[in-house]
């Protein structure tokens, strides 16, 4: 498959690509991700992104758009992709547009994760993420606990809150979210190519997910 998730942050884009991927073999594409190893590894573009993401603001476009056309012309992109936090704007989501036609990609479908914002703003102040950077297992301290000594259940890594996931800095996302990666959903709805999915239960919107393929 070749899709773009949508969603707030918390409206749970990573679970529902993580699960999408373990049905078909197609590869999770996390800017977010991307991004977070670049600062651990303190490489250039991490050095750059660092300042945006503790903020909660967004990585400049160019800089994206730039991992971006890198990233999809790797080989395992053959295997079908989920971009998972991008486009986050208009203007990423028009520099896709150009993107794909440049490389020859046809995407299925644009999904959006519909979710409450109380149910966001519940889910992002209870996450909690494997600090392992090959793990990144999701644990929720209501849901899905790690063990009792706060190690994660796969690979035994700590598992921490993320710097961009205290309650200032999430208040401050879905801010941006609202002014910037909202108008995505007139963009791809204007184009034709989007699918609204209620996303309470990540186990049920893949299913709802899959039946539209
Ligand atoms: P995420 O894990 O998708 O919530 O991303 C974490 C942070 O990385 C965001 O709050 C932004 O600072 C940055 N980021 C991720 N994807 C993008 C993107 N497509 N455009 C701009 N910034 C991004």
């Amino acid at each position: 498959m070749k899709i773009i998730i949508l969603g707030a942050p918390g409206a749970g884009k990573g679970t529902v690509a993580k699960l999408l991927c373990d049905f078909d073999g197609s590869i999770q594409i996390s800017t977010g991700d991307i991004l977070r190893a670049a600062v651990r590894a303190e490489t250039e573009l991490g050095k750059k992104a660092k300042g945006y993401m503790d903020r909660g603001d967004l990585v400049p476009d160019s800089l994206i758009m730039d991992i971006m056309e890198a990233r999809l012309q790797e080989p395992d992109c053959d295997k079908g992709f989920i971009l998972d936090g991008f486009p986050r704007t208009i203007n990423q989501a028009e520099g896709l547009k150009e993107l794909i036609k440049k490389l020859n990609i046809n995407l299925d479908f644009v999904v959006n994760l519909e979710v409450p914002r109380d149910v966001i703003l519940d889910r992002l102040t209870t996450r909690r993420t494997c600090s392992n950077p090959e793990c990144q297992e999701i644990y929720n301290i209501k849901s899905k606990p790690p063990t009792a000594d706060g190690k994660c259940e796969k690979c035994g890594s700590p598992v921490i809150q993320r710097d961009d996931e205290t309650e200032e800095a999430i208040t401050y996302r879905l801010e941006t979210y609202n002014e910037k990666t909202a108008p995505l959903i007139g963009f791809y709805e204007s184009e034709g190519s989007l699918k609204n999915f209620a996303s309470v239960d990540s186990k049920e919107t893949v299913e709802a997910i899959k039946k539209e393929l």
